[in-house]
């Protein structure tokens, strides 16, 4: 009985936590989690400063369409600035075309970007935004080229490129 009790809450403990997830997903947290303080501009003044569009990626986590940016093919030299704040995010130098349809980045700038898990599509996903006004970029994931293995799957539309 004890036998067939443990058994039966080791399969049932699992499903049951699958069902509460897809019943009742996580509560993403907003990416307007502001972390400097001259950035914490309220929902008002951020879609006084962005275009709809913008405001969408990079205050309410949206995804741009893929192939919709021209950054996606933007192969020249220069630095990839937040289109919130205009924080420094990544050099042209660490960009590949990895075929998805977004600009597609092997690393950020050194403490440009922080990270979070989000369960927007249930399977968890690590979140990135930019580390001085919160926006949403994109998210990272482990199938990138050396020397990072990383990729960095950006929204073109939270980005502003400023060619060399
Ligand atoms: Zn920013």
């Amino acid at each position: 009985m004890n036998q067939f009790l443990s058994r039966r809450s080791f399969i049932l403990i699992p499903i049951m936590s699958i069902l509460k997830f897809i019943l009742k997903p996580y509560k993403v947290f907003a990416s307007s989690e502001t972390l400097d303080e001259d950035w914490n501009l309220s929902k008002k003044e951020w879609k006084n400063k962005l275009s709809p569009e913008s405001y969408y990626i990079l205050r309410e986590e949206g995804t741009e369409r893929a192939f919709s940016s021209k950054l996606n093919n933007e192969k020249r030299k220069g630095i990839f600035y937040c289109a919130g704040c205009n924080q420094p995010l990544f050099k042209s130098d660490t960009k590949f075309d990895s075929g998805t349809g977004w600009p597609s980045f092997w690393e950020p700038i050194k403490g440009s970007v922080e990270t979070k898990v989000d369960f927007k599509l249930i399977v968890p996903r690590t979140e990135y935004h930019c580390s001085r006004c919160g926006g949403h970029q994109g998210h990272v994931f482990n199938d990138g080229p050396l020397p990072t293995g990383k990729r960095y799957c950006n929204n073109g539309l939270a980005l502003r490129f400023v060619p060399d």
